[in-house]
């Protein structure tokens, strides 16, 4: 057991992919900077990112170091090639059950480290459903992380619960989500695969017991505030009976451009270079387009976004992903003839990795091309950007309906179809071409910008001392402090 007289310590478990251990980084920084002590529990070949995005922490806000703790990931007995210990580097989308399988073997190292250092509560990911008995062990109190909103959270409930996709007649009827707020609408072709099929494959066990996890654990912490969703805050907390502390937007902790510049990886542009190219923009003339970290777009679509991109006439920054297949920007047959050319000082394509927070933050930028991770959508938000969302896949509808229906902030592309392989529905170029232009020039964008810009102002309230944010960091904390 905990004992009394032990400071307060928080353990972090965050899954080994970009978008849960960005997020993790900055909830580190922001217990440290309450006093907490905290400690990342994370694999070797990952420990760097994490050292390097909290490294500034240290120095700068007189907050106290965030340790960081090793566990070796099995790679190669789960049948992956070795140096395999982040979603990205996967070789094919056919090794995601091995990932899996590789971080489903970490249980007894945890166990290990919390015998040694008996925290006061484990914040895990929800792929690591076996953490709640886990922790269990030592007493100590389990909350899950699952890095997406509210509204994704209680909508995902409702449609597994409901299964309102069977009383449709086709792909593309859309259905209202049953005994949900709001009245919104989305189709079957968008429900993920593992829902609406009742199919069984390697990774059905896993969700399964993610779900029942969540309802053993202590509560859950999300990556939100409160002013944005209130309605589904409550109604997952009121309705589906769920503990949950809002804490977000995370991102908002990396006040500094060196923080803001670093997130997980290091960008494949110089932060400076891309600075400049920036700051020679008029505010608001520039659309960033992302897709996040997993999601990949054959050749065929890369080509339709740089027409779209064209024809709209907008200036842009585009995130082209290095992959290992025909999306390889190596290749580079997916840009139309003279594209660069013409596109000298109009737009820049990023290969690789770009410095997102940084660039979403610059008063050149006036919208964002997103793929709905729940992570690019908030700081979309934080940075408050008209949005033109294509999903792809895991939550990402959900996420879309949030911000098209309800939040009124952005337009969708057309995206039609979940996709467990991240591969992206066919988008036309005329249809990316009138999205972006619909979020960037008229009436209708500045409308949606001006609703943006409402909610960023809400966004930075609710992380300081007495926002809504500060205020249920700290109601965690305090009720954990009395549960020892
Ligand atoms: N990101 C980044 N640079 C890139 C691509 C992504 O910094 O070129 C960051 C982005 O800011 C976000 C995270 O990676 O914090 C992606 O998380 P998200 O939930 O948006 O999507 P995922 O990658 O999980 O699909």
């Amino acid at each position: 057991m905990a004992s009394q007289n032990r400071p307060f310590h928080v353990f972090l478990f965050p899954f080994m992919a970009h978008g849960h251990m960005i997020p993790v980084s900055d909830m580190a920084k922001l217990f440290a900077a309450q006093g907490v002590k905290t400690t990342i529990i994370t694999t070797p070949l990952n420990a760097p990112t994490f050292s390097k995005a909290t490294r500034s922490r240290k120095t700068n806000s007189g907050g106290i170091e965030i340790e960081i703790k090793t566990i070796e990931f099995p790679s190669l007995e789960a049948g992956l090639p070795e140096g395999c210990e982040i979603l990205d580097s996967l070789p094919t989308p056919e090794l995601l059950y091995s990932f899996f399988k590789a971080a489903g073997l970490l249980q007894e190292p945890l166990e290990r480290l919390l015998l040694e250092d008996q925290p006061t509560c484990l914040v895990a990911d929800m792929f690591f459903s076996w953490a709640t008995d886990a922790a269990a062990k030592f007493g100590i109190p389990r909350l899950i992380f699952h890095g997406t909103s509210f509204f994704s959270l209680a909508a995902s409930d409702c449609v597994g619960r409901y299964e309102p996709f069977k009383n449709t007649s086709s792909d593309s009827e859309p259905f209202v989500i049953p005994n949900f707020p709001g009245e919104i609408k989305m189709t079957r072709a968008q429900v993920p695969d593992f829902v609406k099929y009742n199919i069984e494959n390697d990774l059905t066990p896993l969700i399964k017991h993610a779900k029942e996890a969540e309802v053993r654990s202590y509560g859950i912490v999300v990556n939100s505030f409160y002013e944005l969703e209130p309605v589904y805050a409550d109604y997952f907390r009121k309705v589906l009976g769920r503990k949950a502390w809002h804490i977000g937007p995370l991102s908002l902790c990396n006040r500094d451009n060196e923080e803001k510049a670093y997130r997980g990886k290091e960008a494949s542009i110089d932060e400076h270079e891309c600075l400049k190219w920036l700051d020679s923009k008029k505010p608001n003339s520039v659309v960033y387009v992302c897709f996040g970290s997993v999601a990949k777009f054959n050749n065929s679509q890369l080509k339709e976004i740089a027409i779209g991109l064209e024809a709209s006439g907008v200036e842009f920054i585009w995130v082209v992903r290095k992959g290992k297949d025909d999306c390889d920007v190596g290749k580079e047959d997916w840009l139309p003839e003279g594209f660069e050319e013409r596109m000298e000082g109009k737009g820049l394509i990023i290969r690789g990795w770009a410095p997102q927070v940084l660039i979403l933050d610059h008063v050149a930028v006036g919208g964002f091309v997103t793929h709905c991770g729940w992570n690019s959508m908030l700081e979309g938000i934080a940075a408050g950007l008209p949005m033109v969302t294509w999903p792809v896949s895991a939550e990402q509808f959900y996420n879309e309906k949030l911000v098209t229906q309800v939040l009124k902030i952005g337009v969708g592309v057309g995206a039609q179809k979940w996709w467990i392989k991240v591969v992206g529905d066919c988008v036309m170029r005329e249809a990316i071409e009138k999205a972006v232009t619909q979020i960037m020039v008229g009436e209708e964008a500045e409308e949606m910008r001006s609703r943006a810009k409402g909610l960023a102002k809400q966004a930075r309230r609710a992380i300081e001392k007495g926002g809504s944010s500060h205020s249920d960091l700290n109601a965690l904390i305090e009720e954990l402090s009395s549960h020892r």
